[in-house]
C-alpha cells in the first residue's frame, strides 16, 4: 500500500495547486486511491485532507463524488476549485431547479471532475441511479465520523452510505475525518465497508501546546492573572458556556485593560463578522466566545485558548484547544473547572430526554473528560490515549509533568464526606457541597442549626482540613462517581460509594485540585 504516486500526480500538484511536494503521507494516499483502492484517512484539521481525494479524482477517469454534510461550505470549496481550473460543482438543497438541471447535464456529458453532494441528496434513488449511469472516479466521504453514533456529530443520513459499497463495488471509497477515537473509527470501517482498507492515521499530538487544568476559584480573576502573567498582548480565545458569562467576561477583561470582544449566537450576523474580522486582522485581541466561534477560522498565531467552563467532551476540548498555536510556536491551553461544572454537566445528562443509548454515550464521554481533568498523569498522554494513540509521557510540557501534583491518600476523608451526605439526606432531598462543607468543618450556620445537623456525629469531623481541600474532595468524588448530584445540586451516595466504605477503593486527592496555584501564591506574599 505504500506505493509512490504516479509521476503525473506530482505534476498536477505543482501545476494546479502550486505546491512543491506532498505533505505527510498525502502521496501514499493519492497513490492508493488513484490505483483504485479504498482508504481511511485521519488527519487533524488543516492537515491537508482535501488533496487526498481531489488529486486522485483528477488522475482517474470519471467524476469524483464528495459527500459532505457542510452545505454552507460547498459553494466556497467549489469556487476555490474552479479558480484552480478544476471542473467542480455541487448538488444540495440550496440549488434551484434549473441549477440542479445544469449540474446533472454537466455530469452526464462528462464535464465534471468533482461533484460535492449532501448525503441526503446522494441517497435519493434518483441521484444513485444517475450516478450508476456515469463513470465514477471515486467516492470521498468527508467528515466520516458523522456515521458514528459515538461521534459528536452523528448524522443519521451518513449511516445510509453503506449502499455505496453495495451498489458501486468497483468505485474506490476514501473516508476522511479529523476526529475519530477508536470506537468512531470502528464504526466508520463497518458502515462504509472499509475492513480491508489501509488506514492513514496522522498523529494528533500538538507538542507546542501546553495543556493545563486547574481548580476553579474565581474564574475571571484566575483568567486575568493567567493572561497578565503569561500572555499580555497575545491573541487568544476564551470559551464560556453561556452568553451571559461571555458578555461579563469580555467586559471584565476590557475594564482591566485587556481588549476583549464577545462572540455568541445572540449577536447579529454583522457583529459576529466584525468580531471575527478584527480577530484575524488585529494583533493581541482576545475573543470571549461560546463554542460557536472558531469553526473555519485559520489564525496561525493564537497564543492561548482558555476554558472557563468545561467543554462537553474531550473531542470538543481537543478541537477548541487545537485553535491555538497553528504556527507551531509555544501556546497554552488553559482550563479551570470546579464542582459546579461537574454538577451542571451531570445534571444536564440526567435531565436529558434523549434515548437511553445516547445518554449512555454522553455519560461515558463526560466520564472521560472528567478523568482527564482529575488525572495526575501526563495530560498529553491521556488526551492522545483517548484518540487511540499510544504516547508515553512525561511530555515535560503539561502542568502535571512540569509540576507533578502530590497525591494525598484521603480515603478516610472521602468516607466522612459520604457519611455527611448520607446522614443529612432526607426523603430523597440532598444537600449541596457548601452545606456539607459547613457540616464537616463544624460551622454552626443558621441552616445547620435549623436542620439539627450540628448534632450529627459527622459534625466537625473534618476540621483539620481547609475548606478548599473539602471542595477538592467533593468535586473529585462527583467526578469519579462516588457522589451524584440530584435536583438542585444536592449530593447523594451512589452504588460506587460502597467501594469507599468497604475499603476496596482508595481515594487519592490531587493536591493541586484542592489548592489552586493562585491561592498558594497569594498566601505566600
Ligand atoms: P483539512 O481538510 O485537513 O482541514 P485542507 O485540505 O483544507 O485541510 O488543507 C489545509 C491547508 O493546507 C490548505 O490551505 C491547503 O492548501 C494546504 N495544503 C494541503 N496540502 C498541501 C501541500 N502538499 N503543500 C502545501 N500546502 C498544502
Ligand atoms: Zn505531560
Amino acid at each position: 500500500t505504500s506505493a509512490s504516486p504516479p509521476a503525473q500526480a506530482l505534476t498536477l500538484l505543482r501545476d494546479i495547486w502550486g505546491y512543491p511536494q506532498f505533505r505527510w503521507r498525502q502521496g501514499e494516499i493519492v497513490a492508493q486511491v488513484a490505483a483504485g483502492g479504498n482508504a481511511l484517512v485521519l488527519m487533524p484539521t488543516g492537515g491537508g485532507k482535501s488533496l487526498c481525494y481531489q488529486l486522485p479524482a483528477l488522475l482517474r477517469p470519471g467524476v469524483g463524488v464528495v459527500v459532505s454534510p457542510l452545505i454552507a461550505l460547498m459553494q466556497d470549496q467549489v469556487d476555490a476549485l474552479r479558480q484552480l481550473g478544476v471542473r467542480a460543482a455541487f448538488l444540495n438543497s440550496s440549488l434551484s431547479v434549473e441549477g440542479v438541471r445544469d449540474v446533472e447535464t454537466a455530469l452526464r456529458s462528462g464535464e465534471l471532475d468533482l461533484l460535492y453532494v449532501a448525503p441526503e441528496r446522494l441517497l435519493m434513488e434518483g441521484t444513485l441511479w444517475m450516478l450508476e449511469g456515469v463513470p465514477l472516479a471515486l467516492f470521498a466521504i468527508d467528515e466520516a465520523h458523522c456515521v458514528s453514533q459515538w461521534g459528536h456529530d452523528f448524522r443519521p443520513e451518513y449511516q445510509g452510505l453503506g449502499v455505496l459499497a453495495e451498489r458501486f463495488p468497483d468505485v474506490p471509497r476514501i473516508a476522511l475525518t479529523a476526529t475519530a477515537d477508536a470506537r468512531t473509527r470502528a464504526d466508520i470501517v463497518s458502515v462504509l465497508g472499509l475492513e480491508a482498507a489501509p488506514q492513514f492515521v496522522a498523529s494528533f499530538d500538538r507538542p507546542n501546546i501546553q495543556y493545563r487544568v486547574t481548580g476553579k476559584d474565581n474564574a475571571k480573576r484566575q483568567l486575568l492573572h493567567f493572561i497578565r502573567a503569561e500572555h499580555e498582548g497575545d491573541a487568544g480565545i476564551v470559551y464560556c458556556l453561556s452568553r451571559k458569562s461571555v458578555e461579563e467576561t469580555a467586559a471584565f477583561l476590557s475594564a482591566e485593560g485587556i481588549e476583549a470582544l464577545p462572540y455568541h449566537a445572540g449577536l447579529s450576523h454583522a457583529q459576529r463578522q466584525e468580531a471575527q474580522a478584527r480577530f484575524l486582522r488585529e494583533d493581541g485581541l482576545v475573543v470571549v466566545a461560546t463554542v460557536a466561534f472558531g469553526m473555519g477560522i485559520d489564525k496561525p498565531d493564537v497564543r492561548f485558548v482558555a476554558h472557563l467552563d468545561l467543554p462537553k467532551s474531550l473531542e470538543g476540548y481537543y478541537q477548541e484547544t487545537g485553535r491555538a498555536g497553528r504556527d507551531g510556536e509555544a501556546s497554552t491551553a488553559w482550563m479551570v473547572y470546579g464542582l459546579g461544572d461537574v454538577v451542571n454537566l451531570r445534571r444536564m445528562l440526567s435531565g436529558s430526554t434523549a434515548p437511553d443509548w445516547v445518554q449512555r454515550i454522553e455519560a461515558a464521554k463526560l466520564d472521560a473528560l472528567l478523568s482527564f481533568c482529575e488525572s495526575a498523569g501526563c495530560r498529553r498522554e491521556s488526551l492522545l490515549a483517548y484518540f487511540g494513540e499510544e504516547y508515553r509521557g512525561p511530555c515535560g510540557n503539561c502542568d502535571n509533568c512540569q509540576n507533578p501534583p502530590a497525591q494525598r491518600e484521603l480515603t478516610r476523608e472521602a468516607q466522612m464526606a459520604l457519611s455527611a451526605a448520607v446522614r443529612t439526606a432526607k426523603d430523597g432531598y440532598g444537600y449541596g457541597a457548601a452545606h456539607l462543607t459547613d457540616v464537616l468543618l463544624g460551622r454552626e450556620t443558621e441552616r445547620v442549626r435549623a436542620r439539627g445537623h450540628h448534632r450529627l456525629p459527622t459534625f466537625g469531623v473534618g476540621k483539620e482540613h481547609h475548606e478548599s481541600v473539602w471542595r477538592g474532595i467533593l468535586r473529585q468524588m462527583v467526578a469519579l462517581g462516588y457522589l451524584t448530584a440530584g435536583e438542585g445540586g444536592g449530593l447523594h451516595a451512589t452504588p460506587r460509594s460502597r467501594e469507599l466504605l468497604d475499603g476496596s477503593a482508595q481515594f487519592l486527592l490531587r493536591e493541586e485540585a484542592a489548592q489552586p496555584r493562585e491561592r498558594r501564591e497569594k498566601r505566600a506574599k
